[in-house]
This record gives C-alpha cells, structure tokens and sequence, in this order.
C-alpha cells in the first residue's frame, strides 16, 4: 500500500454528482461504490485508499509498456514545449506524425503502407468503413454498400462501429443502422453445435460468410470486419484456420478485408501486427489503437493498401475529398507518444517477452478449469477469458441477474489483482511487461476470489 492524500468519500460524492460513467449500471449509479484509480507504477495501480493491485487489464487492454515511464513523460513534455498541436487537414503535416507513419508502416504486412490518423478506436474503423464506401464509389462501385461482421464483435461506440458491434446487450436501446450491416452468428468453438468437430465448424463459419456474400450479390457487399480474436466480445478464439480462410472468401468475391487489431495489435499477441505473422492474414485495411500509444495519450488510426490508395489519389481525383477527419487526428503529442512507445517496445523486446511469456500465462490460467463453475478458459498469448457456467457440463449459461464477474472481481481486488468483469466473464489483459511471478500472483488471487464466491 502507498500513504495517499486523497479523500475517497467525498471525491465519490462529487463523482456521483458530476459524472456519468461509460458502460454503468444505472440503478446504481448515484449510490455505488467507486474504485478510484489515483496511481500507477509498472504492472500495478493504487486506488485512491492506497491498496495496490496488479492490474490484469493494462487499463482496457492498452497500457503495453506499463505505467510510469519516465522517458515517455519526457517525450510528451518536449513535443508539448515544442508544438503542441496542430491539424494535418489538407496539406498540414507535422513531424512526429510523419516519423510515426512511417515507422508504423514498416511493421504492416502487405502493401498496407498509408496511414490514417484518428483519435481512438472507434473512429479509426469509422473512418475505414468510410474509406471504403469512398472507395467503391470513386472506382465506379457504388452498389457495394454492404458490410458483413459478427455477432458479439465489437467495433466501437460511434453510431456507425456500434452498427457493427454485435454485443447483444449493447444494442439493445437504439435502432442502430441494420439495413447494410449484416451479423454473422460468431465463431465461437466453446458454443459449437454439439456433436461437431472444430474442423467442421470453421467449416460451417466460412460458409456463413460465403453464403451471405451470395445472399446479398457480390456486387452489393463492400467489405467484412473481423477482430482476429473478438476481444470484449469475450476473448473468442475463431477455430484454426478461420481467418485466412475467410480472407479467401473476400478475395474471391471483390469483397474488401478489414482487421480490426485495435486489441491485437502492438505486441498483446506477440507482433506489432498480428494479422499476418499469427494468423497468415494480409487484410485491405488494419484498425489500430489503444497499445499504439499504450494508454498514455489518445490516438488510433487504420492503415490501407497500396492498391486502394493508389486508386483514389490519381489525376482524375482532382477535386474530390475524402471528407472524414477529426480536430484531433494525427495529434503531435500523441504521435510523439506512439514513437517513444514503439522505441521502449523494440529495446525491451516486448513481443519476444509476449511470445515466451504468454504459454506461461495461458498455462497459469488454464489450471483453473479444475474449479466449479470454470467453464471456459481461453485466449491467446496475453489476452484471456474466462466464461463461468451453471452447469460445466451441459455448458448452461449463468443468468445475468447473478453478476457473476462482479462478484468474482469483488473478491480479487482485496487479494490484489483487478480483472475486467463482463457478465459472466472474467476478462485479463496485462501489460506487455507482466512477469512469471506476478502471473502466478495473479492467478493466485482468482482462485482464491473464485472459491469465496462458489
Ligand atoms: N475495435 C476493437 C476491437 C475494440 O476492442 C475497441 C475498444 O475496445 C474499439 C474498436 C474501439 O476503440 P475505442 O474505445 O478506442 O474507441
């Protein structure tokens, strides 16, 4: 524990009074206690009591390099004195955007070498969907309108990416847009049909893609979106072979790819990029935010190919915009950030660190499939889900009313560790930087936190 200075009952009062919190429980909102984060150093952060505890998110699955690094408050500190901000609409630049591009650009698979800055995630695949619509249309294809995606994705919070999320719950209170947008059921292998092998069901998921490109007309659909592994959808790992199977459907329908690795990307799954070196995937578009600047400042961006760029920069183009950009795109402070991120990522070998460590991590984890209730345990290098059910093995979902992660994070946080509950999952996603040891602590406190609850 630290000594802090803070008074939690009345920054709680004035929290209730002023605040309104993404993703809160209403009923609840006035009254609830809150966990007020007030400090962090490394893999850990303090609440505003001074309790520490590891923090198995990495914020929301963004702080890759840790908390507290010296060198990166110096680095947003001299841009800051430098420049502070300036816009890159129309023929503005500035040179830590452009440094940043082009280091960026080296790690994309492909020919994906143009890079669109936004301000987060959400607007960096708003901005791609867009891109694309622009795309089709400049080239003569204004017919293809049509994007395909999946059940429980989740693409963003903008009306158009929460369109394409597919969390059930999260769009339960708005008519979002459905006329274009078309759900696949998700490709989740725990929930397969009973009786089917893995190799059958990524079958069945590719044929779900197929059919539904035919469905609507090759020539209707733009694109599909795809996260490599869905993240809050519940860290669901697609069976083998899925995504570069269902990049060949794309292909061979003129149907765009994009990647979302707003989650995957900047070494969580052990690359910058994981598309092609995990999963033999070199997509039209990448998404990317959150471990781009690992949490410290904000920033996203999608990068393109080649070939689309290509063809809506040539003469004829003259005149025409694509009209999509924000105040803040391209901010020199957070391309700054972004640079120095990916300096410490490359000196401390994070995604080595990620490749060897992750087994490791999975493993620990995985060891918890002995306990009652443990239905699922899965993931992927430093990404992890667990799904709790009522019944292990018919597979029985929990009701919501339980609060399951809730009652289970309860019991983490006074042993140490802070997890991400959804529902009936427990979700982890450390920084980059996690050790053996604090893994095993980690899994220490939710065994212990899930024998209280059960
Ligand atoms: N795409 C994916 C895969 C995400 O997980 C998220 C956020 O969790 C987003 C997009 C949206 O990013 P942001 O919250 O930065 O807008």
């Amino acid at each position: 524990t630290r000594n802090l200075q803070f008074d939690t009952a009345a920054l709680t009062e004035q929290d209730h009074a002023h605040i309104i919190h993404p993703w809160i429980d209403l009923g609840q909102a006035k009254t609830q206690d809150l966990l007020i984060v007030a400090e962090s150093e490394g893999a850990y952060i303090y609440d505003s009591d001074g309790h520490r505890m590891l923090d198995g998110m990495g914020g929301m699955w963004c702080v890759q390099i840790g908390y507290g690094r010296n060198e990166m408050a110096e680095a947003i500190a001299e841009q800051v004195r430098r420049m502070a901000y300036y816009s890159p609409f129309g023929k503005i630049s500035t040179p830590p955007a452009i440094e940043f591009a082009t280091r960026i650009a080296k790690y994309a698979p492909g020919d994906l070498k143009h890079v669109f800055f936004t301000t987060g995630g959400s607007t960096a695949v708003d901005s791609a969907l867009r891109f694309v619509q622009f795309y089709f249309g400049f080239t003569g294809r204004p017919s293809k309108q049509h994007i395909i995606t999946r059940e429980y994705a989740y693409h963003g919070s903008t009306y158009l990416t929460a369109s394409v999320s597919g969390k059930p719950a999260d769009r339960a209170y708005l008519k979002f847009e459905t006329e274009t947008v078309h759900h696949l059921p998700v490709p989740n292998p725990y929930r397969r049909p009973e009786g089917m092998t893995e190799a059958e069901f990524c079958d069945k998921c590719v044929a779900d893609l197929e059919n539904k490109i035919l469905e609507l007309g090759p020539d209707n659909v733009a694109c599909f979106i795809a996260e490599p592994l869905l993240a809050s959808g519940g860290v669901i790992v697609p069976p083998k072979g899925y995504q570069r199977r269902t990049l060949e459907v794309c292909r061979k329908y003129g149907v765009l790819y994009i990647s979302d690795e707003v989650v995957t990307g900047f070494g969580r799954l052990g690359e910058i990029f994981a598309s092609e070196p995990v999963f033999d995937l070199v997509p039209d578009i990448i998404t990317t935010a959150k471990g781009l600047t690992s949490g410290y400042v904000p920033l996203g961006a999608f990068l393109v190919s080649d070939r689309l760029y290509d063809a809506v920069t040539v003469p004829e183009a003259k005149g025409k915009y694509f009209t999509n950009g924000f105040t803040y795109s391209a901010h020199p402070v957070s391309c700054a950030a972004g640079l120095k991120n990916l300096d410490i990522i490359e000196r401390e070998n994070l995604c080595q660190h990620v490749r060897d460590i992750g087994p490791y991590f999975m493993k620990k984890f995985r060891e918890l499939s002995d306990l009652p209730l443990v239905g699922d345990v899965r993931g992927s290098h430093l990404m992890l889900c667990l799904e709790f059910v009522k019944d292990k093995k018919t597979k029985e979902p929990m009701p919501a009313e339980w609060n399951f992660g809730n009652r289970i994070i309860n019991e983490t946080m006074p042993r140490g560790l802070l997890a991400r509950p959804m529902g009936h999952l427990v979700v982890l996603s450390p920084p980059l930087i996690i050790t053996k040891a604090q893994i095993d602590e980690a899994a220490d406190a939710l065994r212990g936190a899930i024998k209280a609850v059960t």
